[in-house]
This record gives structure tokens, C-alpha cells and sequence, in this order.
């Protein structure tokens, strides 16, 4: 018998739908799940005025499945991109890309018309806008130069003499010897305030340390490593007794796509029979892309890993249907979805996230700032409590919840959605840098100390409002940063108190970082200090 079904009315947003259909007879029952597809033209939906922050950006947004490809006009010459001036995309989802045309210090000659179109098989868009970056100079005829130019060269001729015969008189043996390299990144941004460096231990690896899988990039060696994410310091948490809890898989409703993950997709859920009193609650519930041996093997270690961790701020795990394929596991349904993406749609670029029609925006307060931080840092008390070094804490793999309700969402290492976070070394390691401390960067050394400094990393991501750390260098340039010893500057919506914090936690040598218990019990007295609103954000 073949039938079908047709749908009317459905738009754009419908993307990624689930639709499930399901037969029963008196002997059995049977269904399949479809997911909506829907096709259609690019549109641009904001092309604006170039806005200035470490270089030059031209933001837009553009929608259209497939997704268009872009191409830029300048003054009505196709522009060909390069290192210096190219397309960036910072948000994608299925239907939607922000990004920028990055332009690094560009001159006058850059000024003019740029044309941005957008094309797929359905159709195109496109959007211009005039940028003036810098006033063409004033020429003057040759040997006309000012007097205080010249002064000006004297003066620096000057003081450079003076200079080099001090440093060759003293520099030798002088307190005050001059390092190789400089310990700050110039930033045409904001050159008053420079970034700051941790002293620079003497931690430079033997060779048999490094073992034998590293790769070079720039100075700087880095160990290739396999699953890291199950290379636990401890062993403690894979109890031979665990019991993991089995859900069949008729108790298991599916009702739409809520985003990609390590394993595979991840989707939005009813389950019943589940929790005591209720006859069905939502879950999340994320499936295995590809159940080879050793992916089974590591689902359920990851299974029985999860079943150990309990606490008010790590997501809930239910348990798993193995049933059939694909292999689930089910998890707490957090309204909210991860933290990343919820900062950047309370904070102040959330204008060009919201698609016009839904949600008024509001932006996060300080205070609100405060409070997941204070929850994420509990979190991590737990987890050291537990001998657990998470090696991947992340504000993308922490889940928002009702009244603000913020809990560690996510154990596995390598993600789709954020590829960009990650760096791939020998392969298919796929490794969080901008997160890590040198020591993990270069001997692979993952402890409850390497955790505080992502922690801090999360600090830096909660206050400015979901940016990527180092969003402004490539991932070689954020090695080359982390290993010299330079970190983050300070947000600009961020307290002294909790800009301190982040130097706590980003103290080169391990040992010198605060504990997370100081760390968690000085954001409570903080979040103490400026009480929370949490009915602002409903
Ligand atoms: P993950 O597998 O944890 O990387 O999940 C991928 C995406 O699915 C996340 O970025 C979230 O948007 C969403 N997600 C994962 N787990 C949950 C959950 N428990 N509740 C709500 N959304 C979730």
C-alpha cells in the first residue's frame, strides 16, 4: 500500500523538523522518522556600515538552504579574498550565516562601494554598502615635509643611539636583560591596554616526554593523542558495578532536531514511563552517527561514566536504549540549549541573531553574569571532587535551563557545530587550544589545574558575551600566544574582582592557579553582592 502525505504552509523556520510516521496493526508496530528539508532562495537579510573592532569588519547576515555562496564586489571589481581581507563566518545554522568581510588595516584604497551577492540553484540576493575606512592623505610635493616631521625623525634617531649604547654598556649583565620576544601582542585597538603576560617557567619537554606522535607548528611541539576525552587521571568514575539505566525504545517519542554533537544529532523528545509521577517529560536525546565496535565501546563507557556524575549542576542522564539502531542516550532537557548560544543572544550583537519576527531580546546583566558563572564553577567543584578532569569545559558544553538554571551539559571532545573551536592535529584529533593552558598544549597534561584555566576561558566567554577566545588570530597564532605566555585581555562589561579571577586561573605554572573552591566561593560572594533578576529573562 503506498500513500503519502503532503504538507502545506511551511516555511524556512520548518527546517530540520521531524516528521515521524508511525503504523500499528494488532500485531505489531513500526515507524520512521523523516527530517524536513525545505529549499529556497538566498535573501541578505543585513548588510551593514563597517564597524571597527581588532581589524575592520563588514557584518551581514545572509539566509538561504543550500547555503548560498558569497562573493564580494568592490567598487564593481570582484574582490579575490586573502589572508587580509576575507569572509568570516562566526554564526551558521541550517538556514542561516552571520559573518563579516574581515579587512585588516585597510587604507583608502579600500574605501568605496562594496557589493555583497548571494547565489544557490533557487536564486540570488545581493546588498551594497559605502565604506570609509581611512581619508586619502594629503600629498605634498617632495621636499616639502614639515619641520616637525623631521624633528621628529632626529628625535627618534636620537633616542635609538642612546638606547643601543646603554643596552651594549649594560645589557649583558643588567637585572634588566632584554628578552627575545616581545610579551605583547600589539593592538591597534586598544593600545592602552596591552595583554597581559604570566611569567614563563622553564617547562620546555626532553624528547622522550613528547612521545612520538607530535606535530611541529611554529616553535611550538603538540602530542597527538587518541579519544582523549577517555583518558581520565583517575579511573575512579568507571565502576566496574555501574548500573546504567535501559529505556525501551517505544517509551521514546521523538519531536524535533535540537542540534549535531559528537556522537550524532541530538533531538528534542517526549519519553514515557520515565520519572514516577509524571506519565511523560521531555528529554534530549542524542543518538550515535556511526556504531563501528569501537564507537559502541565508547558510547558505553561514556554511558556508564555519565550514570556516576550527579549533581544540581551536570545535566541529568536517564539512561540509554540500545534496543536498536541508533544507539540513544538520554539526557535532561534543558529549554535553553548550550550556553554559547545563549550568551550571544543576550548580549549586545543579538540584534542581528533574532530574525525580526520573534523574541524581544534582553541583555544580560552583570549579576546574571555572576550567576552561571557561580553555577558552572559549583560544577566544577563537583567534578574535582569526583578526581573527574572534564579537559573540555566550555561554554558550548554547558546547557541553559529554566530561570537561568545553568548546569555542564557535555562530556565528549569534538563537535561539529563548533568545529572552529577546535583544532585538528595528525588527523582527527581534534583539540580546544583556545581553552587550554600551555601545559596541555605542549605535554598533553590534562589535570583538575588545566580545568581551572579553561574555567577561566569560560569567565572571559560569560563576560563578553559568547566571543571566541582569540577570535581575532588563526589557530597556529593562538599556539604561538598561549605557549609565550599571553592571555586574554579584560572584557569590557567585566568587574576588576572577575578579571582578577581570570589571572587566578591563567597563572602559567599549575600550582600557582587558584582552587576551584576558592574560585566557586568567591563568584558566590560576588553573585551574592548584586542579586540576581532572573524574572528579566522569563
Ligand atoms: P552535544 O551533543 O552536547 O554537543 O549537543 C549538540 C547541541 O544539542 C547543543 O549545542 C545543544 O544546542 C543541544 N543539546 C544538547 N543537549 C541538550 C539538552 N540536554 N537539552 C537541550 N538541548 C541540548
Amino acid at each position: 500500500m503506498e500513500n503519502s502525505l503532503s504538507l502545506t504552509g511551511l516555511s524556512p523556520d520548518d527546517n530540520g523538523k521531524v516528521i515521524v510516521c508511525s503504523a500499528e496493526n494488532m500485531v505489531g508496530q513500526d515507524e520512521a522518522t523523516l527530517l524536513l528539508n525545505i529549499l529556497f532562495p538566498p535573501t541578505i537579510q543585513h548588510l551593514l556600515s563597517p564597524e571597527r573592532d581588532h581589524h575592520w569588519c563588514i557584518p551581514f547576515t545572509v539566509t538561504g538552504n543550500p547555503k548560498p555562496v558569497l562573493h564580494w564586489y568592490h567598487e564593481n571589481k570582484l574582490l579575490e579574498e586573502q589572508d587580509y581581507i576575507r569572509t568570516m563566518i562566526h554564526e551558521s545554522t541550517e538556514n542561516e550565516d552571520h559573518g563579516c568581510l574581515q579587512l585588516v588595516n585597510p587604507t583608502h584604497i579600500h574605501n568605496g562601494e562594496y557589493r555583497l551577492v548571494a547565489k544557490n540553484e533557487f536564486g540570488r540576493d545581493e546588498k551594497t554598502v559605502l565604506a570609509q575606512f581611512i581619508d586619502p592623505p594629503n600629498i605634498s610635493h617632495p621636499g616639502s615635509f614639515p619641520v616637525y616631521v623631521v624633528v621628529g625623525i632626529a628625535g627618534v634617531a636620537l633616542t635609538g643611539c642612546v638606547l643601543m649604547v646603554i643596552i651594549l654598556k649594560y645589557g649583558r649583565n643588567s637585572k634588566f636583560g632584554i628578552k627575545g620576544s616581545s610579551s605583547v601582542i600589539s593592538n591597534d585597538d586598544d593600545s592602552a591596554s596591552p595583554l597581559h603576560h604570566v611569567s614563563n617557567g622553564n617547562n620546555t619537554p626532553s624528547s622522550s616526554e613528547m612521545g612520538p606522535d607530535a606535530v611541529i607548528i611554529g616553535m611550538t611541539k603538540i602530542p597527538v593523542i587518541e579519544n582523549p576525552q577517555y583518558f581520565r587521571n583517575s579511573g575512579s568514575m568507571l565502576k566496574s558495578d555501574t548500573f546504567v539505566h535501559h529505556i525501551k525504545r517505544h517509551n521514546i517519542v521523538l519531536k524535533r532536531e535540537l542540534g549535531e554533537g559528537a556522537f550524532g544529532k541530538v533531538f528534542l523528545a517526549e519519553c514515557y514511563n520515565l520519572v514516577p509521577d509524571q506519565e511523560k517529560i521531555h528529554v534530549a536525546v542524542k543518538t550515535l552517527k556511526e556504531a563501528t565496535e569501537s564507537g559502541r565501546a565508547d558510547f558505553y563507557r561514556e554511558a556508564e561514566l555519565l550514570t556516576n556524575l550527579q549533581h544540581e549542576h551536570i545535566v541529568t542522564f536517564y539512561g540509554v536504549c540500545v534496543e536498536s539502531d541508533p544507539l540513544i542516550m538520554v539526557f535532561e532537557y534543558m529549554k535553553h540549549g548550550d550556553l554559547n548560544k545563549f550568551l550571544r543572544s543576550h548580549g549586545p550583537d543579538a540584534v542581528l541573531m533574532a530574525d525580526g519576527q520573534h523574541s524581544i531580546l534582553v541583555e544580560l546583566t552583570q549579576s546574571q553574569m555572576l550567576h552561571i558563572a557561580q553555577q558552572i564553577a559549583a560544577g566544577m567543584v563537583y567534578l574535582a571532587s569526583q578526581h573527574f578532569v572534564h579537559r573540555d569545559l566550555a561554554t558550548r558544553n554547558c546547557l541553559v535551563g529554566e530561570n537561568l538554571l545553568v548546569k555542564i551539559g557535555d562530556f565528549g571532545m569534538s563537535r561539529d557545530v563548533y568545529s572552529t573551536d577546535y583544532y585538528r592535529v595528525g588527523g582527527h584529533t581534534m583539540l580546544p587550544i583556545r581553552w587550554m593552558p600551555p601545559e596541555s598544549i605542549m605535554y598533553r597534561r590534562f589535570t583538575t589545574e588545566s580545568d581551572v584555566w579553561s574555567l577561566g576561558v569560560v569567565l572571559w566567554e560569560i563576560f563578553t558575551y559568547g566571543k571566541q577566545p582569540w577570535y581575532q588570530l588563526s589557530n597556529n597564532e593562538v599556539i604561538e600566544c598561549i605557549t609565550q605566555g599571553r592571555v586574554l585581555q579584560r572584557p569590557r562589561t567585566c568587574p576588576k574582582e572577575v578579571y582578577d579571577l581570570m589571572l587566578g586561573c591563567w597563572q602559567r605554572e599549575p600550582y600557582m592557579r587558584l582552587n576551584i573552591k576558592e574560585i566557586h566561593s568567591m563568584l558566590q560572594s560576588l553573585a551574592k553582592a548584586s542579586p540576581v533578576y532572573l524574572d528579566i529573562l522569563g
